[in-house]
């Protein structure tokens, strides 16, 4: 049988180089790629954010879409498409609207640390936009892959729009990337959405929760089918509301279309083979070149550097979800094993003050950079000796993947990707780092015991760190059950919502 060519609308909120917040810009740039290398025609659609510059990604305006004008009832906008050069074989567009995407931050104004006021235009719009597109266009997608709440809605517009001749055989997938972020709106935003939205908003309805309207409650009702980030997390998040956070109960109803797929990484980006933000390049069989990383690491970062004493590493938005809660009661004791740490990451400002205080305390042992800083986060990939997260809950990660391939063995919080990747060293002809089940200060510092104890065992270190490096985190297999996926979801019927 002669394969066809899927065409994929791949509707994201963040898109690296553009933009990004976390994962999820690093994974509307990889996936669609490896998505085209299987054969899809994959275009990508994001907002293009004030800070994206026209000139430096040469961003062109779409031919017959400026001037366009989106109606919220009350509210009138002009916006418009533009888009990029083609790269990797994939074509990324962008929606257009000033009044409501040229701000300095993605979801949060930086004056206030509060969501910007007007999420809900700034996003219903996004999935408005990608219908739009379509039409525009005159291309007609077989699924439009949505992520997250900020996309979510593009599901139900899709499902609204059947009858139309562009939508007709249009599928859509929901990509859950982290279910505790719902996008919650007043009532209000109903009439945003546009008609026969508060048709499904009642008391339990596919468009309520709590009194709110939310916008990823209406990907996870009307998407045609559902994944998330990792088996584990697929499991987690329909079983409790720790996991859950109140929707367990709409995803168990649609248990038989939720799907867990591992991410992957960009393996030319993250290779220390190659990778032009360190010190020295190295590889499984060069290991001892790592060891000019942390040297490099722990001068710019004025750490005290010492090749017997291990360093431990971290990069992270620092949120209560990624454990620093548990770390923060334990940290002197792990400095006192000995051992040295950094972190680099931003977020909870008194989470950051904590950090600020250790690093005061222990100037030569303990670092902390508050910001965002790609090389850095290079650097200490390579030059850390132990990777930490402790994280609560964790969708996928890529940190701990990023770690392993960097021979920086992960201590690791058995929870979702977390655990469908990491391999512990109790099993020495498998393992690639260390886990732990409990979420607690206790049961961190074991695991960190545990890393320390084999860090001086330099044999048994060396043959973790070859079994991490020769993991296969590239995006290839996770983008054939992507398509797999695509395939699953125009062989069912559509969904039909009463
Ligand atoms: P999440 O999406 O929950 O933040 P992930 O592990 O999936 O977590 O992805 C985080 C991504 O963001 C990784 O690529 C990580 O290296 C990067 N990152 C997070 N904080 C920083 C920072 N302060 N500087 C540089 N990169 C960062």
């Amino acid at each position: 049988m002669r394969e066809t060519r899927r065409r994929i609308l791949f509707v994201s909120s963040e898109v690296a180089p553009f933009s990004k917040t976390g994962g999820l810009a690093d994974i509307s740039a990889a996936l669609p790629r490896a998505l085209a290398r299987t054969g899809c025609d994959v275009r990508v659609l994001t907002p293009r954010y004030g800070f994206i510059d026209r000139d430096e990604h040469d961003i062109q305006p779409l031919d017959g879409a400026s001037g366009l004008r989106a109606d919220f009832r009350g509210r009138s906008l002009r916006f418009g498409f533009s888009r990029a050069p083609r790269r990797g074989e994939v074509d990324t567009y962008f929606v257009e609207c000033e009044p409501l995407y040229d701000r300095p931050g993605l979801y949060v104004d930086p004056f206030t640390n509060g969501d910007y006021i007007d999420n809900d235009y700034r996003f219903i719009l996004l999935s408005r936009s990608a219908l739009q597109l379509c039409r525009l266009t005159g291309w007609q997608p077989d699924v439009i892959h949505c992520h997250d709440w900020q996309s979510a809605l593009a599901a139900f517009l899709v499902n609204r729009e059947r009858g139309e001749k562009n939508f007709a055989r249009t599928r859509t997938l929901l990509t859950i990337h982290n279910i505790a972020y719902h996008g919650l709106f007043g009532p209000e935003s109903l009439d945003r959405i546009g008609d026969g939205a508060a048709r499904f908003y009642y008391p339990g309805g596919p468009l309520e929760f709590n009194g709110h309207v939310s916008l990823l409650k209406a990907g996870l009702e009307f998407a045609d089918m559902l994944n998330t980030v990792s088996p584990t997390y697929a499991r987690e998040i329909q079983s409790s509301y720790e996991f859950g956070y109140g929707l367990e109960a709409v995803l168990r109803a649609r248990g038989d279309r939720v799907v867990g797929i591992l991410n992957g990484l960009d393996t030319d980006v993250w290779n220390p083979a190659t990778d032009a933000h360190l010190a020295a390049t190295y590889d499984a069989d060069s290991l001892e070149k790592k060891e000019l990383n942390k040297l490099a690491l722990s001068a710019r970062l004025g750490l005290a550097h010492d090749a017997s004493v291990p360093l431990l590493g971290s990069v992270s938005r620092i949120a209560s979800q990624k454990g620093f809660e548990i770390l923060i009661p334990i940290l002197s004791e792990i400095l006192h094993l000995p051992a040295r740490m950094v972190l680099l990451g931003s977020g909870d400002p008194q989470l950051e003050h904590a950090f600020h205080e250790f690093a005061r305390l222990y100037p030569d042992r303990f670092a902390v950079r508050i910001g965002y800083d790609e090389g850095l986060s290079h650097l200490i990939e390579a030059g850390a000796d132990i990777f930490l997260m402790p994280s609560k809950y964790e969708p996928c990660g890529l940190n701990q993947m990023m770690s392993m391939r960097y021979g920086t063995l992960p201590v690791v919080r058995a929870t979702g990707g977390l655990a469908d990747t990491v391999v512990d060293a109790a099993d020495p002809a498998r393992g690639t780092g260390f886990r732990f089940e409990e979420y607690g200060p206790e049961a961190l510092l074991r695991a960190v015991r545990r890393a320390a104890a084999a860090f001086r065992n330099r044999e048994q270190w060396t043959a973790l760190q070859r079994n991490a490096m020769a993991q296969d985190f590239s995006w290839a297999q996770s983008a054939r059950r992507y398509r797999d996926l695509y395939d699953q979801c125009l062989r069912n019927p559509p969904r039909v919502v009463a």
